[in-house]
Formats: structure tokens, C-alpha cells, sequence
């Protein structure tokens, strides 16, 4: 019961690439920067098992994006073609890559990273890849003239990526939807039919995480132009609720979510955003346990997995630490309580 998890990311050890930055520069390259992500994947296992999390992920320590990272390998993407676009409704402006041709994947993407890492841990392994609505708001397209066929191609891609993943060990896959929170028709048009199509065939536990950004300036700002309650989740979970996905992974802790949307998700498992990746204060545990005890009025603790509210990679590695500790300390105060 509460066994704890992370969102995704942690951050990259210095001389695997720029520290405390979005879409760091990598620090090595060749068989060096090779050498450095094998090593830095191996490090945060540990460092998430010693913090005493249960569901521990690879960090996205071999990516420099989440997105950018897996389609780096697709074929009919052109990287040298970059426009800016306002992305996520024109939240920001990001220099994404244009796609050109048919969409193929070119090879297995995490395959390396996900062998070492079922490798060297007998914790359950979570690995994520991001979600085709996610993916199609993250580049321009020059070739399919339709978002909702570029994003079902997107979805074929990334079910041959799972269907491997889940071969090589993997416990829990989990697809990115960030943009979920901003295109709120479109998931319940076509987002949970493409979420379903990059799952199909899976006998692994499958989760989406739907947040509202990482801790930079541009999502802070759009948080504030939010109101004094954040209902876009009323709005998905109830589709959510009836999909094919077994978790939903969400922004908690120092949100404006109302609590008792959870409810919503009746049948589903709930990762509880219980850590905030905007601010370097480290939770207490005291705080952590507050939060999964305000959640748990409307969801069965069985079915609460405390977590981050979101990534951690852009955050000072000793922040991020100390975050786990909490998260793992705070969800042992209420097993206690629960099972004395
Ligand atoms: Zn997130």
C-alpha cells in the first residue's frame, strides 16, 4: 500500500550534461557520452532505491527532452527544419522539429537504457515515452496535413517502443500527456483512442501523466492566469476513468486542483503529485503524508501511489534527493497510521 513512484526525470550529474537546464547540452560525446548516461542510469537507480522509493525509473538520464529524445530516432522528422511554434495553446514558443515524410521508427529508442536498468534493480521498473497528443503539440508538420492522423501514426510508433520495453523487464509504462491540460476536447475526441492504440497489446501496467509543466517561469505564469480553481481535470478524468489506462499520474501538492475531483477517477490508480518541482524547499515528510491523508478522503489509499507532481530534471540533484527521502518518509507515516 503507498508504494511510491516518480513522475519521470531526475536530474543529470554534471558530466553527463549542463546542469539545472531544460534540454541541456551533453557534457561528453561518442562512446564517452555513451559510457556517462550508462552511468549516471545505474547512479540514480541507486539513489532511488536508497531514498526509499518503491517504482523506480531510469531518470531519463539518455535524453535530453522528453519528447525531443524519442523522436530522435524516428524517421520523417527533420531536425535541421526547425520552426518556432507556440506550443501547448501558445503557452510558449519553442524551436521544434518539422515532420517531412512517412513517420518510421528507425530503431528500439530506450532499449540499452531499459536492459541496464532491469539489469541492476529488483525494484518494479517504470519507464515513460511521451504521448502522441504530447508529440504532434511538440513539432510542426509538413507532410499529413492532419494533427489526428500524424498523432495515430505516432501512436503505432509508440506501441512497438512499449511492446519492447515491456519484453525487456518493464513493469509500468507511462505516457506523457502534459497537453491533455490544455486541449481538453481533443482527449475525449481522439487523445484516450490514441493512448489506447500505443498501448495495445500490452499485459504491462500502463499510466498517463497529465500535469500542468515543469517548474519553469512560462508554466508558472500560466498557473497564475489559471483562477483560484484548477477544474481542467474535471473535465478528462471522467473519460480517463472509462479508458484502458490503469493509472493516472497527477499534479497535487501546491496546486489549485479541487481534491475531491480525484473521485473522478474511480477505478483507476492515483499518482499523487505529493512533491512540488517548482520550488527548491524540500517537503517535510509531514507534509507529504498531509497530502496523501487530504487525497486518500477520496480515493482507497490501496490505490494511491505517492509521487512527484511532475519531473525533477531541471532541479540541483541534492534538492531532488531530499525531495525522495520525504516523498518515501512522508507516505511511511500514513501506512502507518493506516496499518499500525
Ligand atoms: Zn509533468
Amino acid at each position: 500500500m503507498l508504494e511510491t513512484t516518480i513522475a519521470g526525470s531526475l536530474p543529470k550529474p554534471f558530466w553527463l550534461a549542463e546542469p539545472k537546464k531544460l534540454w541541456a547540452p551533453w557534457a561528453q560525446s561518442g562512446a564517452a557520452l555513451a559510457e556517462a548516461k550508462r552511468d549516471a542510469t545505474l547512479l540514480v537507480l541507486k539513489e532511488q532505491e536508497d531514498a526509499g522509493i518503491d517504482i523506480v525509473s531510469d531518470g531519463e538520464q539518455s535524453r535530453q527532452h522528453f519528447v525531443h529524445g524519442f523522436l530522435a530516432e524516428i524517421d520523417g522528422i527533420d531536425f535541421e527544419r526547425r520552426v518556432a511554434m507556440g506550443i501547448r495553446n501558445n503557452r510558449y514558443t519553442a524551436e521544434v522539429p518539422t515532420v517531412t515524410g512517412a513517420l518510421k521508427r528507425k530503431r528500439p529508442v530506450h532499449a540499452t537504457e531499459a536492459a541496464m536498468a532491469r539489469a541492476h534493480t529488483r525494484r518494479k521498473l517504470k519507464f515513460t515515452l511521451p504521448g502522441p497528443m504530447t508529440i504532434i503539440d511538440t513539432v510542426a508538420d509538413a507532410h499529413y496535413g492532419d494533427r489526428v492522423k500524424m498523432a495515430m501514426r505516432f501512436a503505432e510508433i509508440l506501441n512497438e517502443e512499449a511492446l519492447e520495453l515491456e519484453a525487456a523487464g518493464v513493469d509500468v509504462i507511462q505516457f506523457d500527456e502534459p497537453a491533455f491540460n490544455v486541449y481538453m476536447d481533443w482527449v475525449k475526441d481522439w487523445g484516450i483512442e490514441a493512448l489506447h492504440r500505443a498501448r495495445q497489446g500490452l499485459r504491462c501496467t500502463t499510466a498517463v501523466h497529465i500535469c500542468y509543466g515543469y517548474g519553469i517561469q512560462a508554466n508558472i505564469d500560466w498557473k497564475a492566469t489559471l483562477g483560484s480553481e484548477w477544474r481542467q481535470y474535471e473535465e478528462i478524468f471522467p473519460a480517463l476513468a472509462r479508458s484502458r489506462i490503469d493509472q493516472v499520474s497527477l499534479e497535487c501538492i501546491n496546486s489549485r486542483v479541487p481534491i475531491e475531483l480525484l473521485k473522478l477517477l474511480d477505478g483507476k490508480d492515483v499518482l499523487l503529485g505529493a512533491i512540488d518541482v517548482a520550488t527548491d524547499k524540500v517537503e517535510t515528510p509531514e507534509e507529504v503524508a498531509a497530502t496523501i491523508r487530504r487525497a486518500a478522503k477520496f480515493v482507497a489509499p490501496e490505490r494511491i501511489q505517492p509521487c512527484t507532481n511532475c519531473g525533477m530534471a531541471p532541479l540541483d540533484r541534492g534538492v531532488a534527493y531530499g525531495k525522495l527521502r520525504a516523498l518515501a518518509a512522508g507516505a511511511a507515516v500514513v501506512r502507518k497510521e493506516l496499518r499500525p
